[in-house]
């Protein structure tokens, strides 16, 4: 029970890599507050599972694109749970194009969701962990941000602008005892690659090394990591997991 009585914060965590983070963190004993956007039955399945494993678990429906909105729901969460720890941003969304045909609105939801979002998560928390002294801070990222994937230039851009967010951060908040590190998974079976096209899987999946995709829980246990002492002196790393997809 690593993290017996801390409170950790989780953008996205109804479906996907946000929801198996949510449930390792909270196997560890940690108290959970996490957002969504729609899926309201889901987050309420989230809840019942972290209950079920004694401990304390509150959603938001809150847009992370909305500054003022995710400042309430990170006010809300201190109250309630009296203190913060751990904060996972998370949410993210794809609209794949090529740029020839993307329109401004692809490029902006993906960018306001994806990277602001991730400002938006982390500004309205950092001060209390500057003043407490302590605090870790995990984004999650992609392989496409460091190596770039045809008709992702608004993806790519984004996740590459969380990896310098990620180095940046973290070296202004070392002195305050706060890490900040970065995962970057490649393909994980979630509902957002569920819309790519069997051709497409196909041909991604030859391209891993490893051949298959990747599982959620498979993340989450790196981020268990990375929240953990034992990463103690880690911080402004990007962590790859991706079964090989982008060795060189
Ligand atoms: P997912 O299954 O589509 O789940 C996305 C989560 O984000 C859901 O909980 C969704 O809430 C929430 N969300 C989306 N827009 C939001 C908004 N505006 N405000 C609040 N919450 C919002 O996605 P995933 O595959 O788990 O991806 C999670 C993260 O991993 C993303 O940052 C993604 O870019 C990254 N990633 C995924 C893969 C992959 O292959 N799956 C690879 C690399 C990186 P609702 O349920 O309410 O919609």
């Amino acid at each position: 029970m690593a993290l017996k009585n801390k409170t950790v914060v989780i953008s996205g965590a109804s479906r996907g890599i946000g929801r198996a983070i949510a449930v390792e963190l909270a196997g560890e004993g940690a108290n959970i507050s996490f957002n969504y956007l729609k899926n309201s039955r889901e987050a309420a399945d989230l809840e019942r599972e972290i209950t079920v494993l004694g401990c304390k678990v509150k959603s938001f429906q809150v847009d992370i694109k909305e500054y003022d909105a995710v400042k309430t729901w990170i006010d809300d969460t201190r109250e309630l749970f009296g203190r913060l720890d751990i904060i996972i941003n998370n949410a993210g969304i794809v609209r794949d194009k090529a740029l020839a045909l993307m329109e401004p609105l692809d490029w902006q939801e993906v960018i306001s969701t994806n990277l602001e979002g991730t400002f938006n998560l982390t500004r309205a928390a950092i001060v209390a962990l500057m003043k407490q002294k302590s605090g870790v801070v995990v984004n999650i990222a992609s392989v496409s941000g460091i190596a770039g994937m045809p008709r992702q230039t608004n993806y790519a851009a984004s996740k590459a602008g969380i990896i310098g967010f990620t180095k940046a951060l973290a070296k202004e908040v070392a002195p305050y005892d706060i890490r900040v590190n970065a995962v970057a998974p490649g393909f994980i079976e979630t509902d957002m690659i569920g819309s790519l096209k069997e051709d497409y899987k196909n041909q991604i999946l030859k391209q891993i090394p490893l051949k298959r995709l990747g599982r959620p829980q498979e993340v989450a246990r790196m981020v268990k990591f990375l929240v953990s002492d034992d990463a103690g002196y880690v911080t402004g790393q990007t962590f790859v997991i991706d079964g090989g997809l982008s060795i060189i």
